[in-house]
């Protein structure tokens, strides 16, 4: 049975700051408020009793932040715009093909209507021992972690340890890719810009939280700053109908040269160094796309059954590079 809550509506962003002070957006929620988006994830934490908010504040109806338009410093894009609204601009689709090709492809359409791009960069990790509260993991406050001697094909190859979850936004790879910035604010406070490289923190720095939002910040926008001269997202699922990827790289050729970033491989979207330092700003072939699959899966440390996810790196890294440069197809 889910635990009674009150449930508040924000009119305005002053309002939801001024409701949101204080709350600690990435803690258990318990006698605390808890933002509500599209409310997706939110709602089956609390199903799953994961979270126990004492309130839900919901910003749905903040719809002056559902927007994606050119200004002089680059895109701009409402916290509030769902997938569904990315999946469909042309300005993206046509500029921004690794962000684009990312949210159009997330879930389901009935998802997408709902889903927010602040909602989706924020959404707690997937791994089933976190999401089950019979697990006392260490994600929930328990002195353990149950991936490594357990059921781990789903788990992180990458930065892992002592908590081996992935993360599990399509978007982030992609914005993390494109040099993304999120801006983000708070009752009584100037607006704060944060890359999206510097967003996602790892367990080791923080055990309870998957990012740096700090008690009572709210994300507003996220400005594509530079339009790459290619960019292109790729993805390998189990089933190709719905599901949160096996694996994902997110390519793009900015001003200073290839950035190159892992989904579905560690607890954060992976900026993948080797294969960034082999491609540099070079034009793509398909033996440097090749080189730079290599690359990417350097380091990885599997656990007993996530070792295919080391082939699946290869193989994404390689096809982003090669479609973002229009040399193959994007499967
Ligand atoms: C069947 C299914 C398949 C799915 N497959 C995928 C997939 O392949 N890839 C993928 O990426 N996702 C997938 N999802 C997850 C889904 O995309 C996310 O749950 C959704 O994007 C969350 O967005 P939301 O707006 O509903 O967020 P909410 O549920 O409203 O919020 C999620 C979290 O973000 C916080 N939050 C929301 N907005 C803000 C803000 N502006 N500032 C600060 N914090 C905020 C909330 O407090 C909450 O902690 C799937 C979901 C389902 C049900």
């Amino acid at each position: 049975m889910m635990k009674a809550f009150d449930y508040l509506v924000a009119e305005n962003l002053e309002a939801a700051a001024g409701a949101y002070a204080g709350a600690d957006p990435n803690g258990n929620g318990n006698g605390k408020v808890a933002l509500k988006a599209g409310g997706i994830d939110l709602l089956d934490l609390m199903k799953q009793r994961i979270e126990t908010p004492q309130a839900i504040l919901s910003i749905d109806r903040l719809d002056d932040l559902r927007y994606i338009r050119q200004e002089d410093d680059g895109v701009h894009i409402g916290a509030l715009t769902t997938l569904a609204q990315m999946g469909a601009s042309d300005l993206l689709a046509q500029r921004y093909a690794a962000l684009h090709q990312a949210a159009a492809d997330t879930a389901t359409p009935q998802v997408r209507q709902r889903a927010t791009i602040a909602g989706n960069l924020c959404q707690r990790p997937r791994c089933w021992y976190y999401r089950n509260p019979e697990f006392d993991c260490l994600k929930n406050g328990g002195d353990r972690c149950f991936v490594r001697d357990g059921e781990n094909e789903h788990h992180a190859v990458f930065g892992g340890g002592p908590c081996h979850i992935l993360h599990p936004s399509n978007v982030a790879p992609a914005l993390v890719a494109l040099n993304a910035v999120l801006v983000v604010h708070a009752a009584e406070a100037e607006p704060q810009r944060i890359d999206a490289a510097e967003f996602f923190v790892l367990p080791r720095q923080s055990m309870f939280a998957e990012n740096v939002l700090e008690p009572g910040q709210i994300i507003t926008e996220i400005i594509l700053p530079a339009e790459p001269r290619h960019s292109a997202t790729v993805e390998v699922r189990e089933k190709q109908s719905f599901d949160w990827p096996l694996c994902t790289a997110s390519v793009a050729r900015l001003g200073g040269g290839w950035r190159i970033c892992l989904g579905a491989v560690a607890p954060i979207p992976w900026l993948s160094e080797p294969a960034m330092r082999v491609v540099a700003d070079r034009d793509i072939t398909a033996e440097l796309a090749a080189e730079a699959g290599e690359a990417a899966a350097q380091g990885a440390t599997p656990l007993s059954d996530n070792g295919y996810k080391v082939d699946l790196i290869k193989v994404v890294t390689r096809r982003a590079l090669m479609a973002a440069a229009g040399l193959g197809v994007r499967s």
